[in-house]
């Protein structure tokens, strides 16, 4: 499998399909980041609130895969923003991944009424100034929070996690990034189950004309939009199927259809309430 990098604005490499694995229990992180890592995934997504920072990068040794071959991305709890908890928050990471560095380091979700996202954006500057991290990034941020970033800060963000799938695509915070040579990575890239994206008619479709399936479709249409999915499951052969997305094209059509499937409503929590 050769999944295709996206360069990012501070020069790193990131591969753009990324294994998500937020709801996977401790005690069945290590079996799963395994099974992903034979299915061909090289970059995994976590963070310290799901709770299984240690089993990802157990895996990951475990692998013999060398580290440089590796992107692991996690992030940083909203409660944690101001600088001396920043610090332990990302030694804490650090210690339990135990793999020398952190490839990608986010800022969680911006809690703006906390009024402490900016200090802890300028904590992460450090981080990677430190080299704790190659590259620095936020999720769940706004274009009023990444206007306020620009403002009063020095570095872009490199990446914007952000709930992203046909149904529910943020095209405001999306033409933002792009404008600004912000990567978007796409969490619940397959709608979570939230929404009935596989019994849609365009991608439908879309997966009889291809030869493939329902997944499969709404995944390749992230990769050819530039999106960075980050598809979860916890079944080996969900895994293999959701990094098969590289052996066919949707036509220009395929993919206007699927836009066309925007609902404009998100699944998760509002960014200004998630505090
Ligand atoms: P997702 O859209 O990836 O949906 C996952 C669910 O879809 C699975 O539990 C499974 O039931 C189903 N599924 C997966 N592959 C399938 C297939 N091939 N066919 C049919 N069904 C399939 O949603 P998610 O897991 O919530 O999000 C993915 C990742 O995004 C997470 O694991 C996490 O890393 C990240 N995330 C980040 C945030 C954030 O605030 N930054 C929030 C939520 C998720």
């Amino acid at each position: 499998t050769r999944v295709p990098v996206i360069r990012l604005n501070d020069g790193n490499a990131i591969p753009q399909i990324g294994f998500g694995v937020y709801k996977v229990d401790a005690g069945n992180a290590e079996k799963v980041v395994s099974e992903a890592l034979e299915a061909g995934y090289r970059h995994f997504d976590t963070a310290a609130l799901y709770g299984n920072e240690a089993e990802v990068g157990r895996a990951l040794r475990a692998s013999g895969i060398p580290r440089e071959e590796l992107f692991v991305t996690t992030k940083q709890w909203f409660d944690r923003q101001e600088p001396v908890e920043a610090e332990r928050a990302i030694a804490e990471s650090m210690e339990k991944l135990d793999l020398g560095y952190i490839d990608l380091y986010l800022l969680h979700w911006p809690a703006p009424k906390r009024d402490r996202y900016v200090g802890a954006w300028q904590a992460l500057e450090r981080f990677k100034l430190d080299g704790l991290t190659r590259s620095i990034g936020v999720s769940n941020f706004l274009v009023p929070h990444l206007e306020r970033l620009a403002r009063e800060s020095a570095t872009v963000p490199a990446v914007n996690q952000i709930e992203l799938h046909p149904a529910y695509q943020q095209r405001d915070v999306v033409a933002y990034c792009r404008a600004n040579g912000i990567a978007v990575e796409a969490w619940g890239p397959l709608g979570q189950g939230k929404y009935d994206l596989f019994g849609e008619e365009p991608v439908v479709a879309a997966a009889k004309a291809h030869g493939v399936t329902p997944a499969q479709v709404v995944l390749r249409w992230h990769l050819q939009l530039g999106n960075i999915p980050l598809p979860k499951s916890g079944n080996s052969s969900r895994m293999r199927e959701n990094i098969d997305v590289l052996g066919f094209d949707l036509t220009l059509a395929e993919l206007d259809a699927i836009t066309a499937l925007e609902r404009g409503g998100r699944g998760g929590p509002h960014p200004d309430e998630q505090n």
